[in-house]
C-alpha cells in the first residue's frame, strides 16, 4: 500500500518523512525487522536509520529491503538511509568497516553518514583535525554517501560548536516536549539549513508511551505522546525518530504523518495544561533548566539532575526518571558521570539561580526520591 506522506528537506541530503524507523530496537530477528520496516512503508515512513554497532541491524535490514522488493515491489531506491559510525580508528579502520556496512545493508551507497555519538570534545576534534577528516573526505568523494551529519548526548556547548564547524548538514539531537533544553541549538542547526533529527521522543523523551494518569489527564483530548510529536513538528524539527518494537508502536505516526502545520489553538491550551500540572505540582521549584548554575566545582550536571525531578515530580513518569538517574555514571560518556551524591554542599550554585532554587537541598531530595535501592540513604 503506497502512502502520500509529507517530505522534508534534510540537510543536503534527500527529502525525508516525518517520521523515521529507528532500528535500533528491531535486531532480535530477521521477521521483526522485516514486519517493521514494511509497517514504516504503510505508515509513509521513507526514512531508516541505523548504525554499525546495533548488533545484527544493518545484516537484517539489508536482507529485508531485498526482500521487500522481490516479495511487495518495495524497491531500494525508495528508502533513504541513515548510517551511522563512531568517532574511532583510523583510515583503514574506517574504511573497512564503512566497506562492511556497505555489504551488509546489500547497498551500494547509502544517503546520510552520521559520527556516531559526538559526545566529547575529542570526539569533535577527531572529526575537525584527526583521523576521522581523511575518511569522511574520502566517503563523500567516493559518492558512497551524500552529506555528513552527527549525533550527539553531549552538551550544550559542544553541541554547538558541531553545528558552528560548518562540517556537518544534519545533526541527531534530544529534542523532547520535556525536555526543551536542545530546542535553540536544533533552531540554530535548522537556520543553518541543516536537517534535525530528534531522537527517541517517545522514549528518551520521558517514556510517553506509558504516561502517568496526571500526565494522560493534563494533555486531553490527547495522548501525550501524540502532543509531543506535535509540538517537535511544528517547531521545523525535519524528522522524528521512532524506535518501533511492534506495529502499533506506529499508530500515532500513522495520524501524523502529513501534520507538519501549525499548533491548533486546542494543541497549545493542551500544552498550556500540561505545564499548569508541572506548576502545580513543582510549586516554585521548577529548574527553567537555563544553566546559570554551572560550572559547578563537583562537575555536577545540576540541571539534567533537576530535569529528572521535574519530569518524575511535575508530569509523574517516576520509573522514567528513576531508570535515567540509575544510569548516571554507568553508562561512559553516553550520560552523565555524576549523581547528585557528589554535591559539595558549598552553595556557589545557589546565587546564579534565576528562579531562587535551593539548589543543593533539590539535589539531595532528588537523589533520595530516584536512587534505586540505596546501601545507606546518603542523606536525611
Ligand atoms: S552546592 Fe553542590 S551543586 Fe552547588 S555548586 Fe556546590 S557542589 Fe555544585
Ligand atoms: S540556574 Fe536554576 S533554573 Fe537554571 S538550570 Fe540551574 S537550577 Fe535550573
Amino acid at each position: 500500500m503506497i502512502v502520500n506522506s509529507q517530505k522534508r528537506s534534510f540537510g543536503k541530503g534527500c527529502d525525508v518523512s516525518l517520521f523515521t524507523l529507528g532500528t535500533m530496537r528491531a535486531t532480535d530477528n530477521f521477521e521483526k525487522m522485516y514486519a517493521l520496516i514494511k509497517s514504516a512503508y504503510d505508515t509513509g515512513i521513507n526514512h531508516l536509520e541505523t548504525a554499525a554497532s546495533y548488533g545484527k541491524a544493518e545484516k537484517l535490514i539489508g536482507k529485508a529491503l531485498q526482500k521487500l522488493e522481490t516479495s511487495e515491489n518495495i524497491f531500494r531506491k525508495e528508502w533513504i538511509i541513515t548510517n551511522k559510525v563512531l568517532p574511532k580508528g583510523d583510515f583503514n579502520y574506517l574504511k573497512n568497516n564503512f566497506e562492511k556496512s556497505l555489504k551488509n545493508l546489500r547497498l551500494q551507497k547509502i544517503h546520510n553518514l552520521a559520527i556516531h555519538g559526538i559526545n566529547l570534545d575529542e570526539h569533535l576534534d577527531w572529526v575537525l583535525n584527526g583521523e576521522g577528516t581523511d575518511f569522511l573526505k574520502w566517503v563523500i568523494k567516493k559518492g558512497f554517501v551524500d552529506q555528513i551529519g552527527f549525533s550527539s548526548h553531549g552538551n550544550y556547548k559542544l553541541i554547538e560548536n558541531a553545528i558552528k564547524s560548518e562540517v556537518f548538514s544534519f545533526c541527531n539531537l534530544h529534542l523532547h516536549l520535556l525536555d526543551q533544553s536542545k530546542i535553540k541549538l536544533a533552531q540554530l542547526a535548522l537556520k543553518k539549513n541543516m536537517g534535525v533529527l530528534a531522537i527517541s521522543p517517545a522514549d528518551k523523551g520521558g517514556r510517553l508511551y506509558s504516561p502517568s494518569d496526571i500526565l494522560l489527564k493534563a494533555s486531553e483530548p490527547y495522548h501525550p505522546l501524540e502532543l509531543a510529536y506535535r509540538f517537535l513538528l511544528s517547531k521545523g524539527i525535519t524528522t522524528l525518530s521512532l524506535g518501533a518494537t511492534k506495529s502499533e508502536d506506529f499508530t500515532i505516526a500513522k495520524k501524523l504523518i502529513n501534520s507538519s502545520q501549525k499548533l491548533t489553538s486546542s494543541e497549545i491550551s493542551a500544552l498550556e495544561n500540561i505545564e499548569k500540572l508541572a506548576i502545580k505540582e513543582l510549586k516554585s521549584s521548577k529548574c527553567e533548566q537555563c544553566r546559570s548554575c554551572l560550572p559547578c566545582p563537583s562537575e555536577i550536571p545540576i540541571p539534567q539532575i533537576l530535569l529528572l525531578r521535574n519530569i518524575s515530580i511535575g508530569y509523574g513518569q517516576l520509573e522514567f526518571a528513576k531508570e535515567r538517574y540509575n544510569l548516571i555514571g554507568r553508562a561512559g560518556h553516553w550520560w552523565e558521570e555524576k549523581n547528585a551524591s557528589f554535591c559539595l554542599g558549598c552553595n556557589e550554585c545557589i546565587p546564579k539561580c534565576p528562579s531562587n532554587l535551593n539548589i543543593p537541598d533539590l539535589l539531595k531530595q532528588t537523589h533520595n526520591l530516584l536512587v534505586d535501592k540505596p546501601k545507606k540513604r546518603l542523606w536525611g
